[in-house]
């Protein structure tokens, strides 16, 4: 691989993204000439583009590869020449690799929420697990919950037929996991108890703030995982804290995905706790 990196992300109102910094730090770090770009649909020189010509334009400025967010991730799917496994499975795709002619998408949110759950909760028992928020996110966090061993996942949305999809989707991508929709977590709670908890809903963002978890349902056996980051303490997790519970907050998800599109990105192995060290600046 060659000593520059031209790197981007696609969304929308994505200025106060951290994943920039994260990358031009570690290329920097590295000795890598590298850039890393906002294409904001939000902003100048960007809005009203659709997505093929965002693409095709990153494609013809050398762009080594691009992370894709917000409102993008299952769009960009079929402008794409191939997917690893990991995106196919989710359906959806955070990181576009360019080179040699051919776009190769990937789904980084997966391992990097896997990656954060193995570091952060180690010993986690795995035997039954809610998942709360069945959308992009909670897609990748569903498959990585399979891979890190889960054997049962209950999932939940107030959207009923997106939790209900997930389950039929996992049915045929993780075959090895049991997975159920589930209407009424008080009613799950009170037969059959999951052992951890994860929130892959918005709530609890600084801009929705609340829990999607009625907080009289967390007791100290429960481990408790929620993927909003900003803030990082979310009502959720500081409820579960008071109880006594195991809590992992949405920073390793946030730090691992950057780690494995930059090693995609450069070919060259990134530093985790150099990438987590910028993170914490904001
Ligand atoms: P999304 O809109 O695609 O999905 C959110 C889902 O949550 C929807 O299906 C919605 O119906 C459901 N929902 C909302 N409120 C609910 C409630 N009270 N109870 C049950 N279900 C509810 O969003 P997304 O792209 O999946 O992202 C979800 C959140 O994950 C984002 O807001 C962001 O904070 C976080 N996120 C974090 C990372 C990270 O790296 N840590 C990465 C991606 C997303």
């Amino acid at each position: 691989q060659c000593g520059t990196v031209l790197a981007g992300l696609v969304g929308r109102g994505i200025s106060r993204s951290r994943t920039p910094a994260m990358h031009m730090a570690e290329a920097r770090a590295q000795g890598l000439a590298g850039e890393y770009r906002l294409l904001d649909t939000d902003m100048p020189g960007w809005r009203g583009m659709d997505l093929a010509a965002i693409l095709s334009a990153a494609e013809a400025g050398g762009f080594d590869g691009l992370n894709v967010t917000y409102p993008f991730k299952v769009e960009i799917v079929a402008l794409l020449d191939a997917l690893s496994d990991n995106a196919a499975a989710v359906g959806a795709v955070n990181t576009v690799v360019l080179r040699g002619g051919r776009r190769v998408g990937h789904n980084t949110d997966l391992w990097g929420f896997a990656e954060g759950f193995r570091r952060g909760l180690p010993d986690a028992c795995r035997a039954h697990v809610l998942l709360v928020g069945a959308g992009g996110a909670g897609a990748a966090v569903a498959h990585a919950l399979a891979d890190c061993g889960v054997a049962r996942l209950s999932i939940h949305d107030s959207e009923g037929a997106r939790a209900a999809a997930l389950a039929d989707r996992l049915r045929q991508t993780r075959p090895g996991l049991v997975a159920a929709a589930v209407d009424d977590i008080a009613a799950l709670f009170a037969a059959d108890r999951p052992d951890g908890l994860v929130n892959a809903t918005p709530m609890g963002m600084a801009a929705l703030p609340g829990m999607a978890v009625p907080a009289d349902l967390l007791d100290p056996a429960l481990w408790v995982a929620d993927i909003v980051y900003v803030p990082l303490e979310t009502a959720l997790l500081r409820a579960a804290r008071a109880r006594g519970c195991r809590v992992l907050d949405g920073s390793g998800m946030a730090v691992f995905q950057a780690v494995r599109a930059f090693e995609l990105f450069t070919g060259r192995p990134a530093d985790p706790a150099r990438m987590r060290a910028t993170f914490e600046t904001f």
